[in-house]
């Protein structure tokens, strides 16, 4: 795990740099924050209780700077190693992750890095093979000893709009036994959920080379989702009349799917061969529409499920522009 950390401190002001001087073509305003959350395993030897809350001997955090040599400096001290089972308290790390102050207005994205899957999961999903019999694969079985429930914090993601990369850091599968085999489909299970769930990407890592790469692709990738939403949200307002005339909400959304395809809108998407990395330039498709007004709407419950925090400045110019556009989408 060491040579993953060591490549994103290496190459973390160069993956700043690149993502601003990207993220100011479209907003010269752009600003990128980076935070970090680390964790490690619950002792079984703690008696805990079951508040539903994340254990904080357990999760580290680092809170948003723009001043990346902040984070270099978190990550420095950083140590990797492993717990007595396999599980690792992930679910609460995940948990953090709707709660750190987000902006409400920003393309939110999260690299995980990681290798075991969360408490509980191993329960969930060996039922059968060779792990059936295993012993001390997780010492909290029936979940995280606090109460942390995963889904829960991933339902928290998914509504604030964060897309999670679950990198994945696997060994050499040269010589490895049928159980090592069975433990790592069973992480690969769970990383997948974490990515699916977030509308993220699961991305099976062997070389830590690729990672600052992963890292720009995936923010850029999530920058596009956000101004897909902004040009979907300006068609639906300057095309209203038009609009008007059509009565399915289906309708409406392939009549925007059209006009912004006419206007040559390309979104980017990661490419990947399990050795190397690139982004290529695609077509909108009609789900990449849907997507983009689902994300306006959890856009809008963000902006106004906080109340002490007014939106302000662009976030107050977005939110009223997808109030528009989704009445004009959405009113039969
Ligand atoms: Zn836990």
């Amino acid at each position: 795990m060491e040579r993953y950390i060591d490549e994103v401190k290496r190459n973390l002001q160069t993956i700043a740099a690149k993502l601003t001087e990207q993220a100011r073509e479209w907003y010269p305003e752009a600003t990128i924050r980076f935070a970090t959350v680390s964790y490690r395993d619950h002792d079984k030897d703690i008696q805990y209780e079951r508040t539903g809350l994340p254990d904080k001997l357990c999760v580290a955090v680092q809170p948003f700077s723009e001043d990346a040599s902040i984070i270099e400096n978190s990550l420095a001290s950083l140590k990797a190693a492993s717990g007595d089972d396999f599980a690792e308290a992930v679910e609460d790390a995940l948990s953090i992750l709707p709660e750190l102050p987000w902006n409400p207005v920003a393309a939110k994205c999260v690299i995980w890095i990681g290798d075991a899957c969360c408490h509980g999961w191993v329960k969930k999903v060996k039922s059968s093979g060779p792990l059936q019999t295993l012993k001390g694969l997780d010492f909290f079985p029936e979940g995280c000893p606090c109460g942390v429930v995963w889904e829960d914090a991933l339902d928290g993601c998914r509504t604030m709009g964060i897309h999670i990369a679950a990198c994945h850091t696997l060994p050499s599968t040269k010589n490895m036994s049928a159980v090592q085999k069975s433990l790592i489909c069973v992480n690969r299970l769970f990383f997948n959920k974490v990515a699916d769930r977030t509308s993220g990407r699961y991305i099976p890592l062997t070389d830590a080379k690729l990672l600052p790469m992963i890292t720009l692709n995936h923010a850029l990738t999530v920058l596009d989702v956000m101004r897909l939403q902004e040009a979907v949200a300006l068609v639906a307002v300057s095309r209203g009349a038009d609009l008007g005339q059509i009565a399915h909400v289906t309708g409406r959304q392939g009549f925007i799917h059209k006009i912004i395809n006419e206007l040559g809108y390309k979104t980017r998407k990661s490419v990947s061969d399990g050795k190397s990395l690139r982004l290529s330039f695609e077509e909108v498709t009609l789900q990449d529409i849907n997507d983009a007004v689902t994300g306006m709407r959890k856009f809008m419950r963000a902006c106004l499920a906080r109340p002490c925090e007014e939106p302000v400045g662009q976030a107050e110019e977005l939110l009223h522009l997808f109030i528009a556009a989704i009445d004009i989408l959405t009113l039969q």
